[in-house]
């Protein structure tokens, strides 16, 4: 049997029609960037995130990215990330001219280590980024909490976790702002690049919608340096058509998870994801952590089955970050035992059942 890590043919052939239409009408009133479809889609997602106001723009980073700079983030602050994530959690942070700090993970959900976070903390410390890693939300309460007592801002990378809810409160609405990302693989993907800002404060939102049209709100006058964000027209029809099935999928991805974590044999070599009971965590990764894991990834490859890293080195070993002196952390262990198996909406549970014998069949 073939298990491909990720496909994304069949939920585009179940909304393909939906879809064609609304891109249709995109064509038909030649509204290319921002324009209705991007505004109707920025009023739903936010509505259904219980957020305020949404702000398309054109990728998770630059979400990220408009966050701190609108949040006054510069040349000279600190910025505490965790040091498992995706490039682009750091990279947004030296976009500013700030100095990404790095801070371990912990071992249980993979997430920023506050204990460490502590430690890391100097006088130029000006925010936190939590990532709602793979899908599973950060504890936001505590989170919260350590950024209250060193009055630190709050971004969300919220990239992997659309709909993900932390005590019945969705993601997005813990920080100053939470940022999203529709890259095509995304719980909620585009057919490009696209992402989203959401906040609940109307001083963000405008200079928000100004910093991703060239600081501008009036056409020709520019009131501070800005950048080109703005998401196009197109995506704006394709993530509106998509918003109705987000749940849904959810869903699925959370049954898949269920179904891997009860087929799959836990071991002292194997390790499962856990699931705080605080945390409605939607999968947008399944993650086991295996002793051997270059060579259970060979043997699977060799059964059919694709697999992924997330991520194979951690943000601190990558070139640009090298030079920072960083004690060993427990992120470069865990990078060395981490595989990502296939889960997406569409993965038929056949073939769940298949990648769980193969892994259990590993000797
Ligand atoms: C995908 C991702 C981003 C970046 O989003 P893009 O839309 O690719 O720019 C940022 N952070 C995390 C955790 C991500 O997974």
């Amino acid at each position: 049997m073939k298990v491909e890590f990720f496909s994304l043919n069949d939920q585009y052939l179940n909304i393909k029609k939906e879809i064609d239409i609304e891109i249709n009408k995109v064509l038909n009133n030649q509204s290319f960037i921002l324009g209705e479809a991007v505004e109707k889609f920025e009023k739903k997602f936010a509505s259904m995130n219980n957020s305020k106001y949404c702000i398309a723009v054109n990728s998770g980073t630059a979400a990220l990215h408009a966050s701190l700079s609108v949040l006054g983030i510069k040349s000279g602050d600190e910025v505490l990330v965790p040091s498992n994530s995706f490039f682009s959690t750091a990279e947004a942070v030296s976009l500013t001219g700030a100095t990404p700090i790095f801070v371990d993970i912990d071992t249980n959900f993979y997430h920023i280590n506050l204990e460490d976070a502590k430690k890391k903390i100097s006088k130029r410390t000006k925010a936190i980024i939590p990532v709602h890693l793979y899908g599973n939300p950060v504890d936001m309460f505590k989170l919260n909490k350590f950024a209250r007592q060193h009055d630190l801002l709050v971004v969300e990378d919220c990239a992997q976790a659309h709909f993900a809810k932390y005590r019945n409160k969705f993601v997005g609405n813990f920080g100053k702002t939470g940022c999203f990302s529709f890259y095509p693989s995304k719980n909620l993907g585009a057919f490009g690049e696209g992402g989203a800002i959401v906040t609940n404060n109307k001083k963000l939102y405008e200079e928000l919608l100004m910093y991703r049209n060239h600081g501008s709100k009036e056409r020709y006058i520019h009131e501070f340096i800005g950048h080109n964000y703005r998401l196009n027209g197109i995506q704006g029809a394709v993530l509106g058509v998509k918003l109705k099935y987000i749940n849904k999928w959810n869903k699925k991805r959370i049954e898949i998870a269920k179904r891997y974590i009860n087929k799959i044999q836990q071991s002292n070599r194997l390790i499962l994801p856990k699931q705080s009971s605080s945390a409605y965590h939607v999968y947008h990764l399944f993650i086991i952590r295996h002793k051997n894991r270059d060579s259970l990834i060979d043997y699977l490859s060799n059964k059919g089955v694709q697999t992924s890293l997330h991520y194979p080195i951690p943000l601190h070993r990558q070139k640009p970050y090298r030079k920072t002196n960083y004690f060993k952390m427990n992120s470069e262990n865990i990078a060395k035992e981490i595989i990502s198996l296939p889960i997406y909406p569409e993965l038929s549970f056949q073939k769940v059942d298949y990648v769980s014998k193969m892994i259990n069949s590993y000797e």
